[in-house]
């Protein structure tokens, strides 16, 4: 079993638990009402302790998560059009065959066929 110790909160992580309720016993410990893939419940003890140490762990994460997707709400979208790879065929591209282009290529982006955009057809265009 992959265990890690985060925080000195021992966590499973190939563990997936469907927490379905929260509550609190008479030894005042915190009950997790934990649903199987049958559906069956499990109650999972945790102290007071550990619950906040869970909780605390979960928020630290959170946050560092946050953070890291905000990232690339920084990123110029004219910037990632530049690094937008130009359909050209493979003929233009690689070979330097554009005689054996047939003006067609591949737009990665939109997963459909469009016209290569190499500049040897421009005189074919303009035409
Ligand atoms: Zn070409
Ligand atoms: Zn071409």
């Amino acid at each position: 079993m992959n265990t890690e110790t985060m925080a000195g909160l021992v966590i499973e992580q190939d563990v997936t638990e469907n927490v379905v309720a929260v509550d609190w016993n008479d030894d005042r410990d915190v009950i997790l009402t934990i649903w199987d893939e049958h559906r069956d419940e499990h109650a999972r003890t945790l102290t007071r302790d550990q619950a906040r140490e869970l909780g605390s762990a979960l928020i630290a994460v959170a946050d560092t998560a946050e953070s890291a997707s905000a990232r690339p709400t920084h990123t110029n979208p004219a910037a990632f059009d530049l690094i937008r790879v130009p359909s050209i065929s493979p003929d233009c591209r690689d070979g330097g065959k554009h005689r054996a282009c047939d003006g067609t290529a591949w737009d990665h982006e939109r997963d459909e066929l469009t016209t290569c955009s190499c500049s040897c057809h421009d005189q074919e265009r303009a035409e």
